[in-house]
């Protein structure tokens, strides 16, 4: 049973093994290629995981695209090679990399503490080291059935080069001035010495990036504005402002495209880490793709009659890496302590509503027909407007656990006064009060709640 008047303790989320073991159980995420031993950092999203990635997605985009100064783009991810000789990507985008000629690890040297402190391998504590090499990080493919070097082609490490090369694609075809932005969500791949910590670093991960271009001189009052915009989006997904902080990069962490830079970071079980980049490019990326295509991307600011290459203010997040973050925060432990001295726990995912894969999920309280023919029925009136669950198996009481579990905001129970009624009971995931509704309100009372949750 619900333990609604007794004393609870919460307990948050501190190991990330906890989350990995219940989203394999619950169906967020796998292991990808699992049955034939897996693949390093490569993640499949389940049932459940499915659903609330495009949530994700779904809050991002409406977030940026919903502005009167923002287009979308969906750009492909191969893209002209010289276009990542002109990013810097071929050049520069690299990690030191040492080998250990005793245990044949390899490691990064310029984050591996071992290294670092004492030029040891963090494997075997060798200091047979090799000196550091750069890795380009950029996977390399063929493109057309010839493999020589004249069509090597990459899949590309960020998606913001698709908003560099279509910035006057873009411009021309919405018709916006500048300050205007480009927002999109799409695959990135790179090829990480270290990746880990589950969906945090893995080699394929999904970008949503938006670049925002304006006049030289106005660059660092929107620098300040996308940084508070950015932190607003994270609270108003109920992301504990505790567990959120502000990195501004130091002059030697700045990229090369970089005049100013800050990383919106996040609690995670293993310390604050980088969640969001929010970055000042200067007008560095449209001035190399004018130079290296031969093309004139300034843009022309009819009401002044100046011409000027735009600088660009970056936010750049990864979507794997935020639903990580929305699992971590939103996972408690509820420890209730009886009278007698015995405790119960309910595991809750308290997710914000809006990114919970199932909004509600109807249960009959028996599986007799009388129950269940109405119960499915009124599945399908929720479905016509939500992400709804039906589960019949097991007793109520776990049934709301296992709804908790995976953060459905709302359980509908269906019970034998129904049928006199007409009304069903509401269970609320939080709170877990109940409520008699009447069945023809009920579409129009869960969009409500949702709204004002
Ligand atoms: P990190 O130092 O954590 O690898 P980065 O500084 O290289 O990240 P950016 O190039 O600024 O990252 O990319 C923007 C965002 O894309 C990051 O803040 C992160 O959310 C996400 N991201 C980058 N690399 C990965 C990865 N390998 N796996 C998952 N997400 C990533």
């Amino acid at each position: 049973m619900d333990n609604l008047n007794k004393s609870i303790t919460i307990k948050r989320l501190n190991d990330l093994n906890t989350l990995v073991s219940l989203s394999k159980r619950r169906g967020f995420v796998f292991q990808s290629s699992e049955i034939y031993g897996g693949l390093g950092s490569c993640w499949d999203y389940g049932p459940l995981g499915s659903l609330m990635k495009l949530n994700v997605k779904k809050a991002w985009w409406q977030a940026m695209t919903r502005r009167a100064d923002m287009v979308g783009i969906d750009a492909s991810i191969l893209m002209h090679p010289m276009v990542w000789k002109a990013s810097g990507h071929v050049d520069g985008f690299s990690d030191p990399l040492v080998d250990c000629k005793n245990c044949k690890t390899r490691f990064r040297s310029d984050n591996t503490d071992s290294y670092l402190n004492e030029k040891k391998c963090p494997q075997c504590g060798s200091q047979n080291l090799s000196e550091p090499r750069q890795f380009n990080l950029m996977f390399k493919t063929h493109m057309g059935p010839v493999e020589d070097g004249s069509n090597a082609i990459y899949l590309r490490p960020e998606t913001a080069q698709g908003h560099f090369v279509n910035f006057q694609n873009c411009q021309q075809s919405s018709r916006y001035k500048v300050p205007f932005g480009i927002a999109a969500i799409g695959k990135s791949f790179r090829n990480e010495i270290t990746p880990g910590n589950f969906i945090f670093r893995t080699r394929e991960f999904e970008q949503m990036e938006m670049q925002y271009f304006v006049k030289p001189g106005t660059d660092e009052k929107y620098f300040e504005q996308w940084k508070e915009t950015r932190m607003s989006f994270y609270l108003k997904y109920n992301i504990n402002p505790e567990n959120l902080r502000f990195h501004p990069h130091g002059p030697t962490e700045l990229a090369h495209y970089a005049k100013a830079a800050v990383d919106v970071q996040y609690k995670f079980p293993m310390g604050f880490s980088e969640l969001e980049g929010i970055h000042n490019r200067s007008d560095f990326d449209l001035t190399q793709h004018s130079k290296f295509s031969g093309k004139n991307l300034e843009y022309f600011d009819e009401a002044n009659k100046e011409k000027y290459i735009p600088y660009v203010i970056e936010t750049a997040v990864g979507c794997d890496r935020l639903f990580l973050a929305f699992m971590c925060d939103a996972y408690r432990e509820e420890v209730s302590k009886e009278e007698s001295g015995s405790e119960d726990t309910r595991i809750v995912l308290g997710l914000h509503p809006d990114l919970a894969p199932y909004k509600v999920t109807v249960l009959p309280l028996s599986k007799k027909e009388e129950l269940t023919g109405v119960s499915e029925k009124l599945r399908d009136q929720l479905a016509e407007d939500f992400d709804v669950l039906y589960d019949e198996t097991a007793s109520i009481g776990k049934r709301y656990r296992r709804q908790d579990e995976i953060g459905t905001p709302f359980c509908v129970t269906v019970d034998f006064e129904t049928a006199k009624d007409q009304a069903v009971t509401i269970r609320h995931r939080d709170s877990m009060v109940q409520e008699r509704i009447s069945m023809t309100q009920l579409n129009s009372y869960v969009s409500k709640k949702l709204k004002n949750f």
